[in-house]
């Protein structure tokens, strides 16, 4: 890859000197208890990688963006179509046709100047280990098995934390795992080799499915990131757009899992 790609670059880490602007910008937040100025430099100090700029991705991106994380690249290899638009909330009619990631990020930039703001119009596979290695958090917005499950694998692998987000139809999970403990399980774990695909252009979704959980995901995104706790450790969240109810149903790391589970001993 040449110098000028992007993937070839980890990403540098932001600054945490905060200009006045900057903090009249974030002060309903600063001032929130257990928040604080500290909760936002770790924010504005954090890397994000958002996989898919899409139904999920584009709420997670603009709120992490208008919250103030250091800094947010979107990878995203489809263009803007005209079915996108029910549910996609950073495009318009405008964009069609044109690439998602950067159309996502050249709207971002209007809501936020302070976030180094980066996109990559290409399939997350063929990014770099180094490059998915060198973020503080990956987000999985992303619509097929496959991809989700080659990212954990990575992320596992670069012990980069992975908060993995769906929504189909009325319903949506959320899952973060933390890969720098050792009792935590990982996608593999939860949902096996043989996932299914459940994507929104053959079973439908609802506007709101997609907009509720990417504010779920850039919540606990927010709460991982500025005060590093998990509240879905080893717990996968339901929330159903149908019932209006959420629930969380606990799992376990499977020690035979062939991406996070012990290599049996050579003889
Ligand atoms: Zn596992």
């Amino acid at each position: 890859m040449s110098e000028a790609d992007p993937q070839s670059r980890k990403p540098e880490r932001p600054s945490k000197h905060f200009s006045d602007a900057e903090l009249m910008r974030y002060a309903r937040q600063i001032i929130l208890p257990g928040w604080d100025i500290e909760a936002q430099s770790k924010l504005a100090q954090a890397r994000v990688l958002v996989v898919g700029a899409g139904g999920l991705g584009c709420p997670i991106a603009l709120s992490l963006c208008r919250a103030g994380v250091g800094a947010l690249c979107l990878i995203d290899n489809d263009v803007v179509e005209l079915s996108n638009l029910q549910r996609q909330s950073l495009f318009t009619e405008a964009h069609l046709g044109q690439s998602k990631a950067q159309v996502a990020v050249s709207e971002l930039k209007k809501h936020n100047p302070y976030v180094v703001l980066s996109a990559v119009q290409d399939r997350v596979q063929n990014c770099t280990h180094e490059f998915l290695g060198g973020f503080d958090l990956i987000i999985d917005g992303s619509d097929n098995f496959a991809t989700r499950d080659w990212l954990n694998s990575v992320a596992f692998d670069s012990k980069v934390p992975l908060l993995s987000a769906a929504a189909v139809g009325y319903d949506g999970q959320l899952a973060l795992y933390d890969f720098s403990q050792s009792d935590q399980a990982c996608y593999r774990c939860v949902f096996g080799e043989g996932g299914v695909d459940t994507r929104c252009s053959e079973l439908g979704v609802l506007t709101t499915t997609t907009q509720v959980m990417g504010a779920l995901a850039a919540n606990a995104a927010l709460i991982w990131l500025g005060q590093g706790v998990n509240n879905i450790e080893n717990q996968l969240l339901l929330w159903s757009a149908k019932t209006l109810t959420s629930r969380k149903i606990t799992y376990h790391r499977d020690p035979l899992c062939e991406v996070c589970g012990t290599p049996p001993e050579s003889t």
